[in-house]
């Protein structure tokens, strides 16, 4: 006799639902994904006990008539596809019809529905995927879904089940991703009898953030536009002032979905490279507009996870929306407290108008804001204050001047040296190294109140008192003259005496063949054999064994993320600098002459980009005299 048994559709269902239904947070998003698709202007969600005794759903949506309700819980029933076609063309959120039949399944589960203009609602009753109850019943347009006592007759799947805080928690993690990424409809989140957020569905984004995630996170976030290749990315991203140990508070959209995705995950945390330590965790609210042809949501039955036809051109366009957001709004750290944000810059936390191409607001688009930060970094408005002198950074030395630029290195300025005093140059001509004059603001008066630990500079201006941490802000200062000047120059290779061996997996060795010139350009000199590649040079300013590891995280990040080889190199070269900068840059614990910190200030003020070491900590503090006479208790 056979052993195969062809399964009844209740167990079936259940074997179904373990995908969809995993937790109260994953029916609660689908609920509210549904009434999302519905149309719905307000959804309120309440749950008890972490959504495990009872989660609610209700919308103000287009309803269902009682045959609809009757098919809504049935397995692959669905009004949002037809054919095998429109997979491929998915804009709803919903396509899979499956959440209804799987929720269904695993809870006492009530819905009251009507439908815009009917004269009665319909009441459908099922417990744990018996066959449904349905009867009349008055009830507002819209529906409303009420599900309790979840796996109650599954033990196994109820005993997964974290505390029901946990659970909580992650469900209103799911309601605060849709309500940010649908900023037009009003949201409402109950937990327990207490509303934890609401949001008042002006189609604000920034609105929907303060609400939903409150009002320091919002002040945290400058605003990113950018597009490209038919791709669009807007939203706000975390300033470099506010980092965070995880990832908690990245939130992707992918055309209004709340997805996950490595890809995006990597071009953000790549953007803020030399403006965050590592370790730390940049926070974003980003939404990616792409065609639906050219992203698939069919991956998983939670539909979270993406992918994209072309990962890298979704890559560069995130990266260098996020880098130029950064480079064009930089501020200094306040020194006493996080700095209460003024009346206007809140008002800077402007709205992402819902979608609209961006050429025809006539704003910049990612190509017309070419990336070449420093370049481009032209502050808006420039301090009224006197102009002091040209607004040239002198260079640190005349070997650097001939581009040399990153071949400078140890050799020339040994770390236990004195490092050079930025020297005065005789004569200059347009190859010296400087960051471009244009990007330069007046220098305001100041004066140099005194040095504190030979480490930190305390300068007086205005009504402003900035504590300069030397080194760091010495090292931005290389860094941005190396970075200005290496633009169109061929990064020079250091050759090792003794060549290194980096062992690589078989995909690895056929990438790195495959970018085998990229990889020479950059600087590394290498041949493969037998799964390992033998590195004879490495890009200038790293040693054998940093120089090894370098080319072995290239490798693997040009499989995994799919990082497209242009944002590779500057990554590469940007790593080169700050290694060369830090070499090159005087030292905390020194002592050094006056004119030296001179210099150091004067370039501080007058170059917007001085504002983070490029291992991503502050330059330098500021506090306000009112701060200082609060403390002081003399002003209130
Ligand atoms: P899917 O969303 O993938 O279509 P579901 O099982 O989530 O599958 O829902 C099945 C169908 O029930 C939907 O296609 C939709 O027609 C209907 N439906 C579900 N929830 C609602 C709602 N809140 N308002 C109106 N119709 C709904
Ligand atoms: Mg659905």
């Amino acid at each position: 006799m056979g052993q195969i048994n062809v399964l009844d559709i209740s167990v079936a269902n259940l074997i179904a639902a373990g995908e969809v239904v995993e937790r109260p947070a994953s029916a609660v998003k689908e609920l509210v994904e549904n009434s999302i698709d519905a149309g719905a202007k307000q959804i309120t969600v309440e749950i008890q006990k972490g959504g495990v005794a009872m989660f609610r759903v209700t919308d103000d949506g287009c309803g269902m008539s009682s045959e609809d309700a009757v098919l809504s819980v049935k397995r692959h029933a669905t009004s949002k596809i037809r054919t095998e076609k429109d997979l491929n063309q998915i804009i709803t959120l919903g396509f899979r019809g499956e959440a209804l039949a799987a929720i269904s399944a695993v809870t006492k589960f009530r819905m009251l529905t009507k439908q815009k203009g009917s004269q009665s609602g319909t009441l459908l009753s099922t417990e744990y995927g018996s066959s449904p109850k349905v009867s009349e019943a008055g009830c507002p347009e819209g529906t409303t879904i009420v599900c309790e006592q979840l796996f109650a007759t599954t033990p196994a799947r109820l005993k997964f089940l974290k505390a029901d805080i946990s659970e909580s928690r992650e469900v209103q993690s799911a309601v605060e991703k849709e309500a940010v990424s649908h900023p037009e409809i009003a949201f409402r989140f109950i937990s327990d009898g207490a509303v934890k957020f609401s949001s008042n569905g002006n189609g604000k984004l920034s609105d929907a953030i303060y609400a939903v995630y409150g009002k320091e996170f919002a002040h945290s976030l400058t605003d990113v536009l950018g597009s490209s290749g038919g791709i669009t990315v807007t939203g706000y991203v975390s300033s470099p002032a506010f980092t965070r140990g995880n990832r908690g508070m990245q939130i992707f959209f992918v055309n209004d979905r709340p997805v996950r995705s490595k890809t995006l995950t990597a071009a953000l945390e790549q953007a803020y490279e030399s403006y965050i330590p590592s370790g730390k965790f940049p926070s974003c609210v980003l939404n990616v507009q792409i065609h639906s042809a050219y992203v698939d949501v069919n991956i998983h039955p939670s539909k979270l996870e993406v992918k994209f036809s072309d990962e890298r051109n979704v890559f560069s366009t995130l990266y260098y929306a996020v880098r130029t957001s950064l480079e064009n709004n930089l501020t200094r750290p306040g020194l006493i407290q996080k700095e209460e944000p003024k009346k206007s810059e809140l008002d800077k936390i402007k709205v992402t108008e819902a979608f609209v191409p961006i050429r025809e607001r006539g704003e910049k688009t990612v190509e017309q804001l070419t990336i070449n930060t420093v370049a481009d970094t032209v502050p808006a408005e420039k301090p009224k204050s006197e102009p002091v002198s040209k607004p040239v950074i002198e260079p640190v030395s005349n070997t650097m001047t001939k581009y040399s630029g990153i071949s400078i290195v140890a050799d020339d300025i040994p770390v236990s040296s004195p490092a050079k005093k930025p020297e005065k140059k005789a004569e200059s001509s347009d190859t010296d190294a400087r960051i471009p004059e244009k990007t330069a603001n007046a220098i305001p008066e100041y004066k140099i109140a005194g040095e504190i630990f030979d480490s930190y500079v305390a300068v007086e201006t205005g009504d402003s008192v900035i504590l300069i941490d030397k080194h760091a802000a010495h090292e931005r200062i290389n860094f941005e003259i190396l970075r200005a000047n290496m633009k169109d120059l061929t990064p020079h290779s250091q050759l090792l005496l003794t060549p290194v061996a980096c062992e690589l997996s078989g995909a690895e060795s056929e990438t790195v063949q495959n970018y085998k010139s990229e990889l020479e350009s950059v600087g590394f000199v290498f041949e493969v054999k037998d799964a390992r590649a033998v590195i004879t040079g490495v890009p200038i300013g790293y040693g054998p064994s940093d120089g090894r590891d370098l080319f072995d995280t290239v490798a693997g990040e040009l499989i995994e993320n799919g990082t497209p080889v242009e944002i590779q190199k500057r990554n590469i070269f940007e790593k080169a600098l700050y290694q060369t900068s830090c070499k090159m840059s005087i030292k905390a614990g020194r002592h050094y002459d006056d004119e030296t910190l001179k210099w150091i200030v004067d370039n501080i003020f007058r170059y917007d980009c001085i504002k983070y070491c490029p291992h991503g900590r502050p330059v330098a503090f500021e506090m306000k005299k009112r701060e200082l006479d609060a403390r002081f208790g003399r002003i209130k």
